[in-house]
């Protein structure tokens, strides 16, 4: 039995985020991980998939020549190349993490799949490790919807698509979340026909309907096929395609594909850890329940990342993380005080932060709302990217900001300026003043305000 004074179970970006103030502390730490070093942000998720939507994103602009003003007639694809700059990407993030545990003297990274024999006792390999602090960050894996037929054929979840070595003829995609969503786009761009079945009569359920009709739009506009409020009834593998039958407006429709992406929900893996012979606590859903700093229903031992359940997103892992090392260190950060941002990354993006305005309607406050189109955004206009638009809203009682939709061009990195505002409980009046550069979208945010009218 080997004990530490922290073991770290996963390796997402909440372990390194961990690990940067545990090492100096030069207590033992030993961390656990059961596939690759870097977790699903690194190998499967943001890192992969944001070199593909660049690849995308240029490979669509140099087909625009016409537009700008040169010629790009018989532009081909090398998909090969596309896939070597993700893969080196990928991998160099996972070996880069994996040679600094490896080389910290305090840190042994231990390879091999956890699970619990007691509160604070962890079985990997047939070792047994114990530990004063546990920090679970073991994250979540696609889910398998209930899809008849679906278990008859070889579908693809979004690590497996990352495989593929050759453009599908068409892509099925089962899901009209950001990541299938994405997934479309980049896809599209690359040379699928691409469809999307979406179960929900809205794509990109979470969004305000004019916002995700917007990129409805946008996405149809390229060639995307987008099937909503569809049922997926049945998957038969036919000899040399695969057949996707849906029940859409009450009639049924078949659709033919050479390859099926399923990305319709992401289950946590808190199933992997025999916490039966813990007291960690999971609701019922899965996701294991911590109190505002992260903490189990176990002192000591933390729950970071996608398995808690409060976040979804890499930086809502980190933060969880800093959350946690605010609790132990100093610093009095909580879950309680996170405002949410998010970034779909389509071309254009769509930044998030704070209330949708569904959300600060039902909050029963005197809301105001500006909304400015990204046509008339000069550096959009001068970009030739002039798809989406701006939505900021303001609780008329404190002049603060409720939360911003940024859906167009530079909307990804711009959302981050509203997200500063609402953390520093900047009034919209004051943020009115600030003198930005020009030409750049975001020096329209402020302008934007001028058009705020209340919401009746
Ligand atoms: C396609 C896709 C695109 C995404 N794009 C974005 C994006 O653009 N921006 C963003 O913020 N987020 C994005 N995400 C989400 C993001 O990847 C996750 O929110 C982020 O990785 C945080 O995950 P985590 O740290 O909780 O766990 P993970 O990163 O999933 O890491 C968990 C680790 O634990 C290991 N593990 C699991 N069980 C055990 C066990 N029993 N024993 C030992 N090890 C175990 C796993 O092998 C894994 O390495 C994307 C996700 C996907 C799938």
């Amino acid at each position: 039995m080997t004990h530490f004074a922290h073991l770290i179970i996963g390796t997402g970006q909440a372990t390194g985020t961990l690990l940067g103030k545990l090492i100096p502390t030069n207590e033992t730490i030993g961390v656990i991980e059961a596939d690759k070093v870097g977790g699903s942000c690194v190998n499967y998720g943001c890192t992969p998939t944001k070199t593909l939507v660049a690849s995308a994103k240029a490979f669509y602009q140099a087909k625009r020549g016409d537009f700008y003003g040169f010629h790009s007639e018989n532009l081909t694809l090398d998909f090969s190349t596309v896939r070597d700059r993700m893969n080196s990407i990928r991998n160099g993030s996972s070996n880069g993490l994996a040679s600094w545990m490896n080389n910290t003297p305090n840190v042994t990274l231990i390879m091999g799949k956890a699970s619990f024999t007691g509160d604070k006792k962890i079985k990997v390999n047939d070792q047994t490790y114990t530990a004063d602090n546990i920090y679970i960050n073991i994250g979540t894996r696609p889910s398998a919807p209930p899809i008849p037929g679906l278990d008859t054929v070889n579908w693809l979840d979004s690590a497996r698509l990352l495989d593929l070595e050759n453009i599908p003829e068409h892509l099925i995609v089962i899901g009209g979340g950001y990541i299938g969503v994405e997934f479309a786009q980049v896809y599209r761009r690359f040379g699928a026909r691409v469809s999307i079945i979406q179960r929900n009569s809205q794509l990109m359920p979470r969004e305000d309907k004019d916002v995700a009709d917007a990129i409805k739009e946008f996405i149809e506009n390229e060639g995307i096929t987008i099937y909503c409020g569809a049922n997926t009834t049945n998957i038969i593998q036919k000899s040399d395609h695969k057949e996707v039958e849906i029940e859409i407006n009450g009639a049924s429709k078949t659709l033919s594909g050479d390859q099926i992406l399923v990305a319709a929900g992401r289950t946590p893996n808190s199933d992997t850890l025999n916490l039966e012979n813990t007291g960690i606590k999971t609701n019922t859903r899965g996701f294991i329940e911590v109190d505002t700093y992260c903490q189990t229903t176990v002192e000591g031992v933390f729950a970071v990342g996608d398995v808690n359940g409060h976040g979804g997103f890499t930086h809502t892992a980190v933060n969880d993380a800093e959350i946690v090392l605010d609790r132990l260190f100093e610093g009095g950060r909580t879950l309680g005080d996170r405002n949410m941002v998010y970034g779909l990354f389509t071309d254009p993006p769509l930044g998030r932060v704070g209330l949708t305005e569904k959300e600060a309607i039902k909050s029963g406050k005197k809301v105001l709302k500006a909304i400015k189109p990204m046509s008339k955004i000069s550096r959009a206009k001068e970009m030739g990217e002039t798809n989406g638009f701006v939505k900021i809203l303001v609780d008329a009682e404190t002049d603060l900001i409720l939360g911003a939709s940024i859906l167009g061009v530079g909307g990804d990195e711009i959302i981050n300026m509203f997200a500063t505002l609402i953390h520093s409980n900047i009034t919209y009046k004051e943020y009115r003043k600030v003198v930005l550069v020009h030409p750049t979208v975001s020096e329209l945010m402020p302008w934007t305000l001028d058009g705020l009218q209340e919401i009746k």
